[in-house]
């Protein structure tokens, strides 16, 4: 039997357990917050931040919002920034992607301050995962990592092909799955639309890891028996439903379970732990301000 694993019942216990983070610093008279900065209005973008306060208020952190507008010179967005790395009350915060294009969003992430950079993204902490000592995991990798250990998948000797190498997924997950450390100690192969004969690297693998963004990329055939499979895509595909369209994952399910021992669904497996994982780094960076050991 295949296993599926449940994004959003591990992305509970991730809430749960930091609930006990979140009651001690209240025993040192601190909140965590994390602010959500927008800039534009796309309607996506709108979306993720609405569930990222909904999420806050869930578990009990005090979440602010920014809005700037699209078509502000990016020195307006750059002001918002050096307001929250002053704010006290924000311990970490996210300008969500995409800006819009005359602002270089490299730019931008060099600005937040590295302490409340809760994506990962900052250079400083891109450098100290890479050198393994990690301040803040970026969420979608770490989502991935707690995914496997639910699972009960030991990384440690197994060969992973990741698919993708963006700098928010794929190069972070490798660089983690790679590290000297119990959740690592894997060998990694990561593609990309470069690669040669993406099938033969993904059937050498005892663990894949779609993130592509292209639409059900990797089937069943390019699997070899057992392989676990974490998909990471989020793509909209045209449907006949109400919407118009559904979402569907960088996996063809129905083949590559067919194969897997396990593997998780579209939705309700990699994105819950996304969200899961920036109210961790959250109430970490609140626990590194405030001075107080939250046990993260
Ligand atoms: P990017 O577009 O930044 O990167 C995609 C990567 O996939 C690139 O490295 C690209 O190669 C590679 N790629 C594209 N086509 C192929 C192909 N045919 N064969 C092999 N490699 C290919 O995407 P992201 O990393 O931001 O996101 C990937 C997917 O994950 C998207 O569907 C996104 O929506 C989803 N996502 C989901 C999240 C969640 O919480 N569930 C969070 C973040 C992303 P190259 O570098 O050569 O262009």
């Amino acid at each position: 039997m295949t296993e599926i694993i449940d994004g959003n019942a591990v992305a509970s216990e991730i809430r749960d357990e930091l609930t006990e983070s979140i009651e001690r610093l209240a025993d040192a008279g601190a909140r965590p917050g994390l602010a959500t900065v927008l800039m534009g209005d796309d309607p996506a973008s709108q979306t993720y931040v609405n569930m990222k306060q909904r999420d806050c208020e869930e578990v009990g952190i005090e979440s602010h919002h920014v809005d700037v507008d699209g078509d502000a010179p990016p020195e307006e967005l750059f002001d918002t920034i050096a307001d929250l790395n002053e704010n006290d009350d924000v311990h970490g915060y996210i300008v969500q992607a995409p800006v819009p294009d005359h602002v270089d969003y490299r730019n931008v992430i060099r600005r937040v301050d590295p302490a409340k950079d809760v994506d990962g993204f900052h250079p400083e902490n891109v450098g100290r995962l890479v050198a393994g000592d990690a301040r803040f995991r970026p969420c979608t990798p770490h989502g991935v990592q707690k995914l496997l250990e639910s699972a009960g998948v030991d990384t440690e000797g197994k060969d992973v092909t990741i698919v993708g190498r963006s700098d928010i997924v794929g190069k972070p997950l490798a660089n983690l799955l790679i590290q000297k450390a119990e959740d690592g100690n894997a060998t990694v192969t990561v593609c990309h639309s470069r690669t040669d004969d993406l099938a033969e690297k993904t059937r050498s693998a005892d663990i894949v890891v779609a993130a592509a963004g292209v639409p059900e990329l990797v089937d069943g055939s390019m699997l070899s028996e057992d392989t676990v499979v974490i998909d990471v895509g989020v793509n909209r595909v045209d449907a006949d439903n109400d919407k118009g369209y559904e979402l569907v994952g960088d996996v063809e399910f129905e083949s590559a379970k067919a194969k897997a021992s396990a593997i998780t669904p579209v939705p309700g497996g990699v994105g819950p732990m996304t969200r899961a994982m920036l109210l961790y780094n959250t109430v970490k960076a609140a626990g590194l301000q405030e001075d107080v050991d939250v046990d993260l």
